[in-house]
């Protein structure tokens, strides 16, 4: 099979793959993307389980590169449906006539980056091949499904389902005895859904994890007419914010200067207005300082005993493993609410483990259980998963999968040394999943493409990090989570969740703000950590 031949090649047909067709084609590129779906839209394509939902606000997780576009959306609620961001983003491939770059139903099996010809060539599941000189990953962090290796899956006779491969025409649950094993944010979307129709709901949890409620609600006229009104403000604002998300002014006070009963009023306004962002800026020392977030925790817990009717359950969903917003915070609508239906039993799976799937439901080291159907929300290979699918080599001997054996390293979330021209979006060492993500493929983008437009300026052919560099980001990364909670939760940003793993903290949580103020002075510095040569 021939090689076809490109400027730019890009891994990944979601969000950020998107935006990388678009700025790197404004630049009069040669680009080509491959996207393993049928349709582009990466977790929004996939994620269609029942009650799948973003959990920041619609107004800001969207994309900002075009003014009439946020100008002309329309989002009908506070919070979009995967349905509704799905059709925004076939609506963006359109708009933008993405889709005549986009190769869908194409997995990429192989990258080889040739140190003679400064080319690589990435392979597909089919054996075609395409090259170019640059190649950007945007394969995503939650975008590798998971499910445990259970003993005596294939075993079952009734029909299972992961939230990260959901069957696009739905699975109707009426009248059926259910399993929903995990707890994360799927599993809490999911669960109240799912109860609604099933005849019995199981839900296994190991972890109990805090969530707020969403009070998601049409989106209001005015507040639509008023973001709309400030939108260029507030995409910039934004990115000046740890979270990359506007509206929401920095805490200037610690949770141990004011009172009890103040502190109860503050958290009480919080959990009344929803939203996770809110909740964890109400003090400035909730993610450093356990003593301050125990308050925010308690006051949780609190909630989840005052909710769930029986005590029993409500102590085995009241988390007391980990700090609040050390995990993924969730949000929810009617989660906690779902254990006072007769319908639905929580299992205490933390106790009683799950010992194998068997033909008629499962067995825990308890009891058996009967089920038609189990519906898996365990999660993703994190961060490097999707990564580590493909074999990504150098001829000078760099192999990816060994390099991060011990856990990934990246200079900014960007680049890999040794791996020359390759680009990640929002990699492990960026503060992506810690951020307003469609920012945070913008900013990443934006930055690959200036860089491109630097090197072609300059006649420069070859960029890559340098290992000091590298080594230098990495202490960083892991000095800036040491000095919060964050490292105090078996979370998928230290790959608790993949058996296995090497405990090493991922995401950059030194805000958005500090990482983009960064990448600007590495440019301003002749892209200082970076070895560009011709
Ligand atoms: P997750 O947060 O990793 O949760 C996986 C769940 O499965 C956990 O409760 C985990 O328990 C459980 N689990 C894994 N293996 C198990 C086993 N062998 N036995 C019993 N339980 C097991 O995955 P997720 O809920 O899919 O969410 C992943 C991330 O995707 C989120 O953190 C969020 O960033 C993103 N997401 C966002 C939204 C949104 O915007 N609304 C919605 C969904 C997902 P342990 O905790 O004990 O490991």
């Amino acid at each position: 099979m021939s090689t076809r031949e490109f400027d730019v090649l890009i891994v990944g047909g979601g969000l950020g793959g998107m935006y990388a067709v678009h700025r790197l084609r404004g630049m009069g590129l040669k680009v080509r993307a491959f996207e393993a779906g049928s349709g582009v839209g990466g977790t929004w394509f996939w994620n269609r389980y029942p009650g799948a939902r973003c959990d920041l606000e619609s107004l800001e997780y969207s994309y900002s590169f075009s003014d009439d576009l946020q100008q002309e959306w329309r989002w009908p609620e506070r919070y979009g449906t995967q349905g509704e961001i799905l059709r925004y983003i076939d609506h963006v491939a359109e708009r933008f006539d993405l889709l005549r770059d986009i190769q869908l139903n194409t997995r990429i099996k192989a990258a080889l980056f040739d140190e003679l010809s400064n080319r690589w060539t990435l392979t597909t599941e089919e054996g075609e091949q395409f090259s170019a000189p640059f190649c950007i990953m945007a394969a995503g962090n939650l975008s590798t499904p998971r499910v445990p290796e259970f003993k005596g899956l294939a075993s079952f006779k009734g029909k299972w389902y992961h939230t990260g491969l959901w069957p696009h025409e739905g699975v109707d649950f009426s009248g059926q005895r259910v399993a929903v094993i995990g707890t994360g944010s799927s599993g809490l979307q999911m669960i109240p859904h799912i109860a609604k129709q099933a005849q019995h709901l199981h839900v296994f949890q190991r972890t109990a994890n805090f969530s707020l409620p969403a009070k998601n609600a049409p989106l209001e006229p005015e507040k639509e007419r008023q973001h709309k009104a400030e939108y260029a403000q507030r995409r910039r604002a934004a990115y000046d914010t740890p979270f990359g998300i506007s509206g929401h002014p920095p805490p200037t006070q610690s949770a141990l200067e004011v009172t009890a009963e103040e502190r109860q009023r503050v958290y009480e306004a919080k959990w009344q207005a929803g939203g996770s962002i809110s909740f964890l800026y109400a003090y400035n020392d909730l993610l450093v300082n356990k003593e301050a977030n125990d308050t925010a925790s308690e006051f949780v817990r609190q909630k989840i005993r005052g909710i769930v009717k029986d005590p029993e359950v409500a102590e085995i969903l009241a988390p007391k493993d980990h700090p609040i917003g050390t995990k993924r915070l969730c949000l929810d609508s009617n989660y906690y609410e779902v254990y006072n239906q007769p319908n639905v039993t929580l299992v205490n799976a933390r106790r009683s483990p799950i010992v194998e799937i068997t033909p008629e439901g499962l067995r825990t080291d308890e009891a058996a259980y009967t089920f038609d159907a189990i519906a898996f929300a365990t999660g993703f290979d994190a961060m490097t998963g999707a990564l580590a699918e493909i074999d990504v080599r150098t001829t000078a001997g760099a192999n990816l999968k060994e390099k991060w054996n011990a856990g990934p390293r990246t200079y900014l979330g960007l680049m890999v040394a040794g791996f020359p021209n390759l680009f990640v979006v929002t990699g492990p060492g960026s503060p992506g999943v810690k951020s307003q993500m469609i920012l945070a493929v913008e900013q990443h983008t934006d930055f690959i493409a200036d860089c491109l437009t630097h090197m072609r300026s300059r006649r420069l052919q070859r960029i890559e990090a340098e290992p000091a560099a590298e080594d230098a980001w990495v202490q960083h990364v892991n000095a800036v989570a040491d000095s919060t909670l964050y490292p105090l939760a078996n979370s998928w940003y230290v790959g608790a969740n993949i058996p296995g793993k090497p405990r090493v903290f991922m995401p950059y949580v030194g805000g958005v703000h500090t990482y983009r103020r960064r990448c600007d002075e590495v440019v301003a510095n002749g892209y200082e950590g970076f070895r560009l040569r011709a």
